[in-house]
């Protein structure tokens, strides 16, 4: 695996993989199984495999956990030399340098539910790096986590309106044993959290039971919106949309999200 601290670096290792098929998982760090099955997939579609590492600070609102977002770089390099990585993309912009990247808007219509409405300018941050990247890179295909069910959404109408040659492919949300979904932030759980956390797994899914066989789905999560907030849960949301349940939700001051078919 070669890593690649900077632009210069990248260009170098463009010039040995422009002939061969490139997939490309991006990534914030603090790499989990969730994680590694995107390489997987990265790896079953194409002959080299980039994975990126970067915190991204513009998809982080002024309240949010940038600075303290879980870093570990060492870990991280250690977990992908475990599975077939050809490169490791993983800059460190300058201020001057992000200023400096195009602008892209999310699309409204996808950008202002769910987690937009509480995380403002965030997918417009996500898209203007994500594009950046592909511009960089130039993958053939980039493989996206269903966890994150409306930035994939969101991603697929980016290159669809900028008219982009690359196939974003999705992949399944890997869980815990006990259902929870996997994701960086889980290490800010505390035990009691963690076992509060299954909750909304074990939720999820009879709510996507009871919403295939009934009908009013609003009533449904209605009772489940005082479920959660009667087990101490701050619920950001817990709506239905593109036939899946998502939820955001605050447990002991920690974000989670999730969603599955219903
Ligand atoms: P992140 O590092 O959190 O920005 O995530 C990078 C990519 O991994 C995104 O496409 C996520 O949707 C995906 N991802 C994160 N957690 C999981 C998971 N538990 N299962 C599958 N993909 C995931």
């Amino acid at each position: 695996m070669k890593i690649l601290y900077n632009l210069e670096e990248l260009e170098i290792a463009k010039n040995e993989y422009k002939q061969k098929s490139i997939a490309f998982v991006p990534t914030m760090g603090a790499l989990h199984a969730g994680h590694l099955s995107l390489i997987d997939r990265a790896n079953s579609v194409a002959e080299n495999v980039i994975v990126s590492i970067f915190v991204n600070p513009l998809q982080f609102g002024p309240n949010e956990d940038f600075s303290k977002y879980p870093r570990d770089i060492d870990r991280d390099i250690n977990l992908l030399k475990s599975k077939k990585v050809d490169y490791l993309f993983c800059p460190n912009f300058t201020k001057d340098e992000l200023l400096k990247i195009k602008q892209i808007s999310a699309e409204p219509e996808l950008a202002n539910i769910l987690c937009g409405k509480f995380r403002k300018g965030h997918f417009d941050g996500v898209v203007t790096i994500v594009n950046y990247f592909f511009e960089l890179i130039e993958p053939d295909y980039a493989i996206f986590g269903e966890k994150d069910y409306q930035q994939l959404k969101i991603i697929e109408a980016m290159v669809n309106n900028l008219s982009l040659n690359i196939k974003i492919l999705a992949a399944p949300i890997l869980r815990e044993a006990s259902g929870l979904a996997m994701s960086s932030r889980n290490v800010y759980l505390n035990q009691s959290s963690r076992l509060k956390a299954d909750e909304i797994y074990k939720n999820l899914s009879s709510i996507s039971e009871e919403i295939r066989s009934r009908e009013e789905i609003q009533g449904i999560i209605n009772s489940y919106k005082e479920k959660f907030i009667n087990s101490g849960f701050e619920l950001d949301y817990l709506e239905y949309h593109w036939s899946r349940i998502f939820i955001a939700a605050r447990i002991d001051g920690v974000r989670l999200i999730d969603n599955m078919p219903a």
